[in-house]
């Protein structure tokens, strides 16, 4: 969803009493390792200033009442309640998801009136709806004073998106949304769930450039690509693609198409993210750039989630000697690009980037970091 239009009424107008509480959470990019969270492997995403923000106050009785000022003047208060959330109701499906789960897991809240706000665009590749399972959990959390720690909140939001929603997503957004921040990138391992917080070098600094095509995971793709991952698993005798070396890769290509493929960029993917990692801490600047582009290639050639769109943005990247590397971010099928370049560089990179993909695809490409400046 784009900024909401300024015609969206506010709290106090549409429920007649001032808001109790105000939380917030950030969209996330991720840097690279993508598509080896739901097969246990390792992550490296950051979160983006764009945010989603609630308001909320508790209400007596059990009525949830929820507002998205991102559907403007034309939105109305939906509403159920609690113990009757039923899915297929659209975005409102998020909160049901998020009361659901957190019932049914013994924590004890009450009725209460919603409104939010984000401006994470969606199906964007930048996780709208993790911001917004977080950003509603903390909001909650603080309203009925629950007891819950950020990473217990980052499952619950993974739960409702699972269970609730019906996306079978990995644990990476909703870590990313929870956890990350201050400019560091959070380098997770899905299995463990064991995180670090890893700065970026002073040199670099990250571009995010939205193509203007949108996925849907709840759509086929994703199930596709992660059903292919647990075939291949099964196949070769483990539980998660996580649990093979490369020395094994000869043996997964062995596997019919596309299966063998698919493993190759998983297992090279977690390689890359290791070497990443290294690169950051190391500062070495030559080595970050090849790492995000292999793991395009590997994301458009084997793994096969990338669209022509994305790749002419990954080009355009290509030709400016101040890019380091470019990459598809997010589950693919369009989405965004993450790009780091040489600090300082990358607002005027980025407009020009956006600029020529503009001119030459049928989308419009947004710059969303760096932020541009207000009033420019
Ligand atoms: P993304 O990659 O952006 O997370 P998803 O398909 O996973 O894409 O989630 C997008 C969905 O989340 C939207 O279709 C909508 O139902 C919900 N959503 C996200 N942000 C908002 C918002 N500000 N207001 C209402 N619904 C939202
Ligand atoms: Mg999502």
């Amino acid at each position: 969803m784009r900024a909401p239009p300024d015609d969206a009424p506010r709290f106090e107008a549409l429920f007649g009493r001032p808001p109790r509480v105000h939380a917030r959470a950030p969209g996330r990019v991720n840097l690279i390792g993508e598509h080896t969270d739901y097969n246990g492997g390792f992550v490296l995403p950051m979160a983006i200033p764009q945010q989603t923000e609630v308001v909320l106050a508790p209400r007596e009785d059990r009525k949830v009442r929820a507002f998205s000022a991102n559907l403007g003047a034309q939105g109305q208060v939906d509403e159920y309640e609690l113990g009757q959330e039923r899915r297929g109701r659209g975005w409102l499906d998020y909160v049901q998801g998020v009361t659901h789960v957190l019932r049914g897991e013994g924590h004890a809240i009450g009725g209460f009136d919603l409104w939010l706000r984000s401006d994470v665009p969606v199906g964007s590749g930048l996780s709208s709806s993790a911001a917004l399972e977080v950003a509603l959990l903390r909001g909650l959390r603080e309203a009925f004073g629950l007891a819950l720690d950020d990473v217990r909140l980052a499952l619950l939001g993974q739960k409702v998106e699972c269970d609730f929603v019906g996306a079978p997503v990995g644990v990476m957004d909703q870590m990313a949304s929870s956890l990350a921040g201050g400019g560091a990138a959070l380098f997770l391992d899905t299995r463990g769930l064991r995180y670090e917080r890893v700065p970026l070098p002073a040199g670099v600094e990250p571009i995010v450039i939205n193509s203007g095509v949108t996925h849907s995971h709840a759509g086929g793709d994703y199930r596709v690509r992660r059903a292919e991952c647990e075939r291949a698993a099964g196949l070769l005798g483990v539980a998660q693609l996580r649990d093979l070396s490369e020395q094994e890769l000869p043996r997964a290509l062995t596997l019919p198409e596309p299966l063998g493929r698919r493993v190759r960029h998983v297992l090279t993917e977690n390689a890359r993210v290791l070497d990443t990692v290294r690169a950051l801490r190391a500062e070495d600047l030559a080595v970050l750039g090849p790492l995000l582009y292999a793991s395009h290639a590997s994301q458009r050639d084997d793994y096969e989630v990338s669209v022509p769109e994305i790749d002419l943005l990954v080009d355009l990247a290509r030709a400016e000697p101040d890019v380091l590397g470019a990459r598809l971010t997010g589950g693919g099928f369009g989405g965004s690009v993450v790009m780091l370049a040489r600090a300082g560089k990358g607002a005027a990179v980025a407009a020009r980037i956006a600029a020529r993909y503009t001119e030459r695809s049928a989308h419009k490409a947004t710059v969303l970091v760096p932020e541009p400046q207000q009033g420019l």
